[in-house]
């Protein structure tokens, strides 16, 4: 290898390494986060719960997740719990959590019995608790959370807002601890309604039982779907199953308390699982992030009316009647929802080309302004012509272009003869439409480079550079016999036209103009309608 090669080698090596170490420096400095659920993946609370927690971790490069799901639908109990606290210990024998969010119950009485011995210290975070009492942190460190709050005669009173009309509530419970709780709460809201409606509990039944009993309802008659998700025999059920089996079995709406909106029944005032994983998400971040857990109570989570916006459409709901605040899922997007980038895109564009067609049009109406402005000062008012400013100005360049290359450069005076016995004659407007008229053919005489100008009167001078005395004095000629020929109105008009050819001596315009009338004034005193050139002293005529 040459030794240049060899250099390279080396820093491409040494490069690499160091990136190599960065990156395993940026992964030792990552907080890692155990996520605890009760539950199993795909189970719709647990799911929502997750996604809570994701919407907040899913921003932060510097957190990992260790998700497990204990299952505890499927198993649970003391042995159960022992054999999953061997195989964390084993799995995370080597990883230090830095906090641990929990879901559910189970999750929260697995890490009370065996925290300190798998996560010694480590600050748990638990969500989605049904029920929560102070007493069950007793004797705990470290612990903080969530808890989901519930209304249930909230959502009575909701039902009953909705459908004013309503006599019985069926309510459906389970023999589980929650369809325990569930039960107690609506026996304590019936007390509150007893003069308005009757609660008929339909507790611990088979589905079939259930199904039959939800079938044979009478009238004005609503049910409420409390919980059941396990049947007499063991069975569990998963969430969406029971609410199918109960909403396809009724006829009327079913209402819930806890957030199963989305699977079938019409809605229910409740806790979204989504906050509480948020919320507990957001706990686990302070604390990374150095604030003490000391410091942070045990919240219940706020409650909010969700609705079912396809199930709402099948009771001819209107979402009118639903107390704010309200949350409808499934409604269809309005088209500026539909289309919002789109509508957005759309009018920073118009607005952008209508802010540049302002634009252009303001610097365009102004530019005409200007250039009008312009013109003004540059030109005379009646003719068009340029004015004796504009002259002055151009021959002051020409004269000294012409001095600088020494080329020739000569000056025409040109004055009408008689003018005043025109306008005496035939008024002064038509004396301005002679001028007019004679303006216009001094213009298409002229050549591009060629200065024409109107200095008084019904006197005009023409700048003729890179044109010497016998050239200008045909032109001269030319010119004169078309203003013969012109008779503009019927009226016959001569005009008298000096000439001056710039001295190479360094002529000045003034010197130069006065030459070109002094020959003028030679012309009419030789008789007017004729030429005079000083140069050559000569004057001629037609
Ligand atoms: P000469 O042959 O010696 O040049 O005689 P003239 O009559 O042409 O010269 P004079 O200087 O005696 O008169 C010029 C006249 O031009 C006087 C004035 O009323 C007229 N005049 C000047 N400006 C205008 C104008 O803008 N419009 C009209 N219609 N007449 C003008
Ligand atoms: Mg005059
Ligand atoms: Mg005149």
């Amino acid at each position: 290898m040459k030794p240049g090669s060899k250099l390279i080698f080396l820093n491409t090596v040494f490069f690499i390494s160091l990136f190599l170490n960065q990156s395993l420096l940026a992964n030792e400095t990552k907080k890692r986060v155990l996520v605890l659920h009760a539950y199993h993946q795909g189970f719709h609370w647990t799911d929502r719960i997750m996604a809570g927690i994701k919407s907040v971790f899913d921003e932060q490069n510097d957190i990992e997740l260790f998700i497990n799901y204990m299952d505890t639908k499927r198993r649970s109990g003391p042995f159960y719990f022992k054999q999953l606290r061997d195989l964390y210990a084993t799995k995370y024998q080597f990883v230090k959590f830095d906090a641990i969010i929990s879901s559910d119950d189970h999750a929260l009485d697995f890490l009370l019995k065996y925290r300190d011995d798998l996560f010694p210290e480590t600050p748990v975070i638990f969500s989605g608790l049904n029920a929560f009492s102070q007493d069950r942190l007793q004797g705990q460190k470290n612990f903080t959370g969530v808890y989901e709050s519930y209304d249930v005669a909230g959502t009575i009173e909701l039902m009953l807002k909705l459908h004013p009309g309503t006599k019985t509530i069926n309510a459906i419970t389970d023999e589980t601890r929650s369809g325990y709780i569930f039960k107690k709460l609506i026996e304590k809201a019936e007390q509150k309604f007893a003069n308005q409606v009757n609660i008929n509990y339909m507790h611990n039944l088979t589905p079939e039982e259930l199904q039959r009993s939800l079938t044979n309802l009478s009238e004005n008659t609503l049910v409420l779907w409390a919980i059941y998700l396990r049947t007499p025999s063991g069975t569990t059920l998963s969430s969406e199953e029971s609410v199918r089996l109960v909403s396809e079995a009724s006829q009327f709406p079913t209402y819930c308390v806890w957030d199963v909106v989305g699977q079938g029944v019409v809605g229910g005032k409740i806790t979204s699982p989504n906050y509480q994983g948020e919320t507990a998400a957001k706990i686990a971040l302070n604390i990374l992030q150095g604030q003490s857990i000391e410091s942070i109570p045990v919240t219940g989570s706020p409650l909010i009316n969700i609705f079912d916006f396809n199930v709402m459409q099948r009771f001819q709901l209107s979402a009118e009647k639903i107390p704010r605040p309200y949350i409808i899922l499934n409604r269809p997007k309005s088209f500026y929802e539909q289309y919002k980038s789109y509508i957005l895109i759309y009018s920073a564009i118009t607005l952008l080309l209508v802010t540049t067609i302002i634009f252009l049009v303001t610097t365009m109406l102004l530019k005409r302004k200007r250039d009008k402005y312009e013109g003004m000062a540059m030109h005379d008012q009646l003719t068009g012509l340029y004015n004796r400013y504009y002259l002055q100005e151009m021959a002051s360049h020409k004269l000294s272009e012409a001095n600088r290359h020494q080329t020739s450069l000569c000056l025409l005076v040109l004055d009408l003869d008689h003018f005043k016995t025109i306008n005496d004659t035939h008024g002064h407007p038509v004396g301005d439409i002679v001028l007019q008229k004679l303006a216009k053919l001094l213009n298409e005489q002229n050549r591009f480079e060629d200065v024409i100008a109107r200095i008084g009167g019904e006197e005009f001078v023409i700048l003729l550079d890179h044109c010497n005395a016998e050239e200008a004095e045909e032109k001269a000629q030319s010119i004169r016999k078309m203003v013969e020929a012109l008779k503009p109105n019927g009226i016959a008009v001569t005009i008298s036209i000096g000439i001056a050819q710039l001295a190479p001596d360094g002529e000045t315009f003034e010197q130069l103009l006065k030459r070109a009338d002094e020959a003028v004034y030679q012309a009419k005193s030789l008789g007017r309608n004729r030429v005079v050139c000083v140069n050559s002293t000569k004057a001629s005529s037609a």
